[in-house]
């Protein structure tokens, strides 16, 4: 960047803090990260789609985390509800659309571990592993202070610090905050048949039991049922645990035995009023909260980092000025709300007993899984919002032409 470039303070050392840092830094910002060490206790596992790899890939992390993840190279939403009203199977095929695979389920542990050590080896990175306690919102600056003492003024903070952000507070940044009666029980298992590289999305009257592939004969489950009946299958032994996932799968895996380490995530949904205001941007969890379907949450995060470091490109001589974050504004409002309301709405009509709610999702699913242009234009739009819109129109144009 110019001469000009100012400093930006990443305030949150989850995936997204540590991935804006590392952008920024990488287009030539000077950077202070404030946060601690990441846990290492995220049993979880993310599936990240090509987009967000491609980004990692570019931020030179792809040669340690290749190997640690499994492609998904087919993903099927399965009606498991005993109602009267149930959706047809939907299986959606990366080689529908001329590709391999559309992501990888990698660990979040190894995520975080290459992520950490990359921000640690990087000279633009000042990294203080402390909180931020207070912020000082000022015309000119953002001021924060930290837990150890130390105080900085940055022209721009981005919030990465999760679905709480104190930085959004003090932007003076209203949120929209709701929790659902839904826990995710989170455990790696491993099968005695293999995955195939199918990951299977079950739909239940409680929420989805996602089964995703993992190298080797193992996978990933996040399964979302009442927060109570989530306390009570994680409190059960290794044997009885394996055997009431192997059920729940119809033993559409052969024989499952639960890996040690099992965790349970309160689900819930946020939020804000805007994504920017007073020297502050929102990203990843601070940005959007939403329950854990179809594997939306950290793609959507790393694309707040995409237009964000597009933006502070754009506004060198001060990336936290207005017109900046008016613009971060208007190119985050449209991907983030459309995400987060297909979401949202997916899960409230999966946790309704309502006809028209149950009717709405069969002729959803109905439609998508019969038709197989429609099946593509998800399947592109899943991985790069507009590219399905702009694959469906060349297509068009295409056939005009002929
Ligand atoms: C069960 C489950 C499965 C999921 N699976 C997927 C998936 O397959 N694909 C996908 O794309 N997404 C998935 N998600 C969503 C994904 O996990 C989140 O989008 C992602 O973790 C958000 O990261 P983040 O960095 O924004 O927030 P967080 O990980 O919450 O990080 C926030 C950070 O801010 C720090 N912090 C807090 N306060 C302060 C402060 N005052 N000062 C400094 N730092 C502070 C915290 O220490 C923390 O490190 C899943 C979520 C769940 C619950």
């Amino acid at each position: 960047m110019g001469k000009d470039r100012q400093r930006i303070l990443v305030a949150g050392t989850g995936p997204v803090g540590l991935v804006a840092a590392l952008a920024l830094a990488n287009a030539g910002v000077r950077v202070t990260l404030a946060g601690p060490a990441p846990s290492g206790d995220d049993r979880r596992t993310t599936a990240l789609m090509t987009p967000a790899l491609a980004m990692l890939d570019g931020l030179g992390l792809m040669d340690a985390l290749r190997p640690r993840g499994a492609p998904l190279k087919t993903m099927r939403i399965v009606d498991a509800t005993s109602r009267l009203v149930r959706s047809p199977t939907v299986t959606f095929r990366a080689a529908e659309i001329g590709e391999d695979h559309f992501g990888l389920n990698l660990p979040n542990r190894d995520l975080n571990a290459a992520l950490e050590a990359a921000v640690s080896a990087s000279a633009g990175i000042e990294w203080r592993r402390s909180l931020v306690e207070a912020w000082t919102i000022g015309d000119a600056a953002v001021g924060a202070t930290l837990g150890d003492g130390s105080e900085v003024d940055a022209a721009l903070a981005v919030a990465a610090d999760g679905r709480l952000s104190k930085a959004r507070a003090a932007a003076g940044i209203e949120v929209l905050a709701r929790s659902y009666p839904q826990a995710a029980l989170v455990l790696n298992f491993s099968h005695s048949r293999p995955h195939g590289f199918v990951s299977t999305e079950l739909h239940t009257e409680t929420g989805p039991f996602t089964q995703v592939p993992l190298p080797g004969d193992r996978s990933s489950l996040v399964w979302v049922l009442r927060p109570e009946t989530a306390d009570q299958l994680a409190a059960l032994g290794d044997a009885e645990l394996s055997q009431r996932v192997e059920e729940r799968m119809q033993s559409m895996l052969g024989r499952v035995t639960v890996e040690p380490g099992r965790q349970i995530y309160p689900l819930s949904a946020s939020m804000p009023s805007r994504f920017a205001r007073n020297r502050v941007a929102l990203v990843g969890e601070a940005a959007h909260v939403f329950p854990p379907i179809g594997a939306q949450g950290l793609n959507l995060g790393m694309r707040d980092v995409r237009d964000l470091v597009q933006i502070v490109r754009e506004n060198q001589a001060d990336p936290g000025s207005e017109a900046a974050l008016a613009a971060y504004d208007r190119r985050r409002r449209p991907d983030v709300l459309a995400r987060a309301g297909a979401v949202n709405l997916l899960n409230v009509s999966l946790l309704s007993d309502l006809l028209p709610a149950q009717l709405a999702r069969q002729a959803g699913l109905g439609i998508v899984g019969g038709f197989a242009p429609l099946r593509a234009f998800f399947m592109r739009e899943g991985l790069q919002p507009g590219s399905g819109l702009a694959t469906m129109v060349s297509d068009l144009r295409e056939q005009i032409r002929r």
